[in-house]
């Protein structure tokens, strides 16, 4: 058998914000670059974040402000060195993407308008309406193609060619007709965005199932702080579709069944912009504690009357129409119904802050970069601040896309790779689609997110954590007795969501593992039996294994400190 091997200087996996920025970077600089992408670049979920992207740009605010904010978001775990030189470079990030072509909403001075996000010390959100992400995508995918990136949209990347400590391509898919390609290039980078799709109740794109967090982990190579799954305040009832943070920026106000605006209790000077972990788990607490509303009692209300139809309209047009879609609700004129949803992933594939793959807690792995969300750098540590990852996803894409460039000046070599490289992928490719047994792929996804949720979720306990381990042990084991019924070539769904679902397995199993070894509370990772932070044992980035029988191990690796000492964090 033959199959065909592209060769490229530059191979990047995913085409969101941070992959399209590396691409550009890279090709503007006169590498040949290649992007692989399951969607069409625009259909990533960069092109949903709606509220903003944060760079300290007004007279009150400043870069320390920004920085301060950051690393006390993160509860004290993000990396201080990686959060000031994203902080610091957040300006020049703006008047890039602006000078681009990024259209920017203004004020009435006619500079850039900021708004306010929670945790932040001064309004620092950048928007475009609420349409910020699909203003920037649309234009750096755009300034890429001008560029020259070579776009392979609908390939579906599901291997590595990982030898000797060196990435020399990876193993992809044609969508198309199931086809195998192999990618050769002299630098591969991982920009697959984040894996909020393990949650029944999340706010993510069907895309974001964290394929690459798996294909890592099974070369034996390492996951950072996969235990921190930020939870949205303020998915839409029911289907936890994102009614961003822009709509308390502006000044919603949250309230229980008993009419109590209930954030005076558990925020008394922030309120509703108090961090997210902190206002995800206290609409959970007065859901929990029987306060919530309607028949279930099972969301709370969100009121942005107050505001106006013409605040509404200018500011929050597309909020408008997610929640009259989803709900039957016009927040102009009634409180829409909201709950937490799985949103964000703070950890991922660890790197160094120029975007190098970490292989343990001191080596790194020649030739492989990762940037965006799927990456943990890490700047988000525990908990991550609104309008921080646009920016990470934006910021880091180009300065990773900077460090290959340099990289390659400075001689990586281009390592010929073979059939024999990916013939273990090809393999397995081929036994999913053919395999003939009794279990259904959409019945163990649902169980997989229904338990993830509910045992992994905002509250989290040993007894949880365990039976969840348990839970992931026997569904990792059915899934090698699914049944397809589609066995065709062309276009087969059924075989992508089968892959998807054995990543999400995969991954899962760290968020668990590394849950159940952090026996303290910190970000978003709460456990109701240590409900406190233990900062002498756990200011520490967590690193976990897998071996070949899916076994996990943990070591620790240390946070980079800065000026900023561990505090007590309220708001
Ligand atoms: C609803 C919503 C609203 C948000 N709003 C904000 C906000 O206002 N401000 C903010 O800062 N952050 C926001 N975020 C978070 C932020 O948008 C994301 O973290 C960021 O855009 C991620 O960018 P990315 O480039 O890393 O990944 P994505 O944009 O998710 O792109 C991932 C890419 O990887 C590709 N891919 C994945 N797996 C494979 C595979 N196996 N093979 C081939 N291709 C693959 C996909 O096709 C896609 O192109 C929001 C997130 C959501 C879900």
């Amino acid at each position: 058998m033959s199959i065909p091997i592209h060769k490229y200087d530059v191979v990047i996996v995913g085409a969101g914000l941070a992959g399209c920025a590396a691409a550009r970077e890279a090709a503007h600089a006169g590498l040949s670059v290649c992007v692989l992408t399951k969607l069409h670049p625009l259909r990533s979920h960069s092109g949903a974040a709606q509220g903003g992207i944060n760079a300290a740009l007004s007279d009150e605010d400043s870069i320390e402000l920004h920085e301060f904010d950051t690393v006390k978001g993160s509860d004290y775990l993000g990396d201080q060195d990686a959060i000031k030189l994203m902080c610091s470079k957040a300006p020049e990030t703006i008047r890039w993407a602006e000078r681009m072509g990024a259209a920017f909403s203004r004020n009435e001075e006619g500079k850039i308008a900021q708004r306010p996000f929670g945790g932040q010390s001064s309004p620092r959100a950048c928007y475009a309406k609420d349409r910020t992400g699909l203003t920037l995508l649309q234009t750096i995918y755009e300034q890429a193609c001008r560029d020259g990136v070579t776009f392979d949209d609908e390939y579906y990347c599901s291997d590595i060619i990982y030898k000797d400590g060196k990435v020399s391509g990876v193993y992809a898919y044609n969508l198309v007709d199931s086809s195998a390609q192999i990618f050769n290039a002299r630098a591969v980078m991982f920009a697959t965005g984040g894996y909020g799709r393990a949650f029944k109740i999340n706010s993510n794109a069907h895309a974001n199932t964290g394929d690459a967090l798996s294909i890592v982990a099974r070369h034996g190579l390492p996951l950072e702080d996969m235990e921190f799954v930020q939870f949205h305040p303020t998915g839409i009832a029911g289907s936890g579709v994102l009614i961003s943070e822009a709509a308390r920026g502006e000044g919603g106000k949250l309230f229980n069944s008993k009419g109590e605006r209930f954030m005076e209790k558990y925020a008394p000077n922030k309120l509703e912009l108090a961090s997210r972990d902190v206002v995800s788990r206290a609409i959970t607490q007065e859901i929990l504690e029987g306060r919530g509303c309607g028949e279930n009692k099972d969301h709370v209300h969100i009121d942005l009357t107050h505001l106006g139809a013409d605040l509404i309209n200018t500011k929050l047009p597309e909020l408008r129409d997610l929640a009259i879609t989803f709900l039957g609700q016009d927040m102009i004129k009634e409180p829409i119904s909201i709950a937490a949803t799985a949103h964000y992933s703070m950890g991922g594939i660890p790197c160094d802050k120029e975007g190098h793959v970490r292989a343990n807690t001191k080596d790194l792995v020649e030739g492989f970069y990762a940037a965006g969300e799927c990456s943990c750098v890490s700047v988000h540590g525990a908990n991550r601040l609104g309008a921080n990852s646009v920016l990470e996803a934006l910021f880091f894409g180009r300065h990773v896309g900077q460090t290959i460039v340099e990289d390659i000046k400075n001689g990586i070599l281009f390592n010929d790779v073979h059939i024999s490289d990916v013939q273990n992928a090809i393999d397995e490719l081929e036994n999913i689609r053919k395999s003939n047994g009794d279990e259904r792929v959409p019945a163990l996804r649902d169980e997989l997110q229904q338990t993830m949720t509910n045992n992994a979720g905002v509250f989290r306990t040993e007894k949880s954590l365990l039976e969840q381990r348990e839970i992931l042990k026997d569904l990792k084991k059915r899934f090698k007795n699914i049944r397809l019924d589609d066995k065709s070539k062309i276009y087969n769904t059924d075989l992508q969501e089968a892959v998807e679902l054995s990543h999400m397995i995969d991954f899962s199993a760290f968020i668990v593992e590394g849950a159940i070894n952090r026996k303290e509370s910190r970000g978003a990772h709460f456990r109701n039996d240590y409900p406190n932070r233990d900062d002498e044992k756990y200011l520490k980035h967590t690193m976990a294994y897998m071996d070949k029988d899916g076994n996990i191990s943990i070591e620790y690796m240390d946070v980079v400190m800065g000026n900023f000492k561990p505090e007590v964090r309220t708001y």
